[in-house]
């Protein structure tokens, strides 16, 4: 059995810290060392201070991971089937993916980018100049989508070089980045930092967060900063078996959002990516779970179920579904709990 908890003042990335952090037990040393071969290892700080329900399994290295199936993918989302360059992804018209850095602060045990982060560093200069060329030369691109690793992991010094060259793409209306950061390191939520987002464009913030309890006093200060300088806040959400894959779990989470300005955004069916079968839910379970939440939550608060599908095909909402045609012109509709009605279309 590990020992009690005793915080680190610095981040946990292996086998040693793990031990001296209370998380594993000597004798799971080698087993800890190979979980952190087949997928980095690091927890912040800020993190170790939230571990228990909710949010250990999230980083803690588990036996599990080596449990690899046929079913599972390399590239669980089919990037490369639309990369452009290094570090650029273009699967939609008007949007566009630029993985800046492949660095996170937190390295999630689900990530379905988790064959691919933490091994890169930064995107050399060259790719980035090769990027914001195709950018310039494509103005059927109307955002920039900065994601994993995590471009808040970059200096603001770098931040500020990054936005002002995105800002000067005539074409672009929106930059949006996807980020754990407000979340497991809030203290990287500078002025610093904020300064570099005061461009011409929208810049949104997608926060990652998976559990209520992720959200300490410091997470959601950094929050009312990102609010106070003006940037739109949602949210995106795995749901994972073992951290949060039941209603009163996600909707304790999304009540908290809404009570820090952000708008629950995506609720993410859990990627075929390798070793993660054990935080998998079905997709049947997945609906139960969000028409349990239809009933309990707002609107503002309900996100969409989405799966990207494999192959690298796209996201879509993946229901449940309320309405059935049962004739031309009649429908049935399940209300927010679980009664039928028709509706003739007229
Ligand atoms: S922060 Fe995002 S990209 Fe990085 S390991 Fe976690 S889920 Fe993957």
């Amino acid at each position: 059995m590990p020992r009690p908890l005793r915080p680190l003042p610095r981040a946990v990335t292996g086998a040693d810290d793990l031990i001296a952090a209370g998380l594993a037990a000597p004798q799971d040393h080698a087993l800890m060392q190979r979980l952190g071969q087949e997928f980095r290892i690091r927890i912040s700080p800020e993190m170790l201070g939230a571990m228990g329900q909710g949010v250990t399994a999230q980083f803690l290295p588990d036996a599990k991971e080596l449990d690899h199936r046929p079913e599972q993918l390399s590239d669980p989302i089919g990037d490369d089937v639309h990369r452009i360059g290094k570090g650029l992804t273009h699967r939609y018209p008007d949007r566009v993916i630029l993985h800046a850095t492949q660095t996170c602060e937190v390295y999630c045990r689900f990530c379905f980018r988790r064959e691919k982060v933490g091994e890169e560093g930064i995107l050399p200069e060259a790719d980035l100049q090769a990027a914001l060329a195709y950018l310039h030369a494509t103005p059927a691109v109307r955002e920039v989508i900065l994601t994993g690793g995590d471009p808040l992991t970059l200096s603001p010094r770098r931040l500020t070089d990054l936005f002002a060259r995105l800002s000067e793409i005539p074409h672009l209306d929106a930059i949006r980045i996807h980020s754990r950061i407000p979340v497991v390191a809030p203290e990287r939520v500078t002025p610093q930092m904020l300064a570099a987002f005061d461009v011409p464009q929208a810049v949104w913030l997608v926060v990652h967060t998976n559990h209520a309890n992720e959200l300490t006093e410091n997470a959601r200060a950094a929050l009312r900063r990102l609010t106070a300088a003006g940037i739109p806040l949602l949210s995106q959400t795995v749901l994972l078996k073992g951290v949060n894959a039941d209603a009163d779990s996600l909707e304790a989470l999304f009540r908290a959002l809404i009570r820090n300005r952000v708008k629950p955004y995506y609720l993410h069916h859990c990627d075929l990516a390798p070793g993660t079968h054990h935080f998998r839910t079905t997709i049947a379970e997945g609906q139960a779970i969000m028409t349990a939440l239809r009933g309990r939550l707002s609107g503002t608060a309900l996100p969409t179920y989405v799966l990207d599908i494999p192959g690298g095909h796209g996201k879509v909402p993946i229901g449940p579904g309320y309405l059935e045609q049962t004739v031309a012109g009649q429908w049935r509709v399940t209300d927010p709990y679980g009664q039928s009605h028709l509706y003739t279309d007229p």
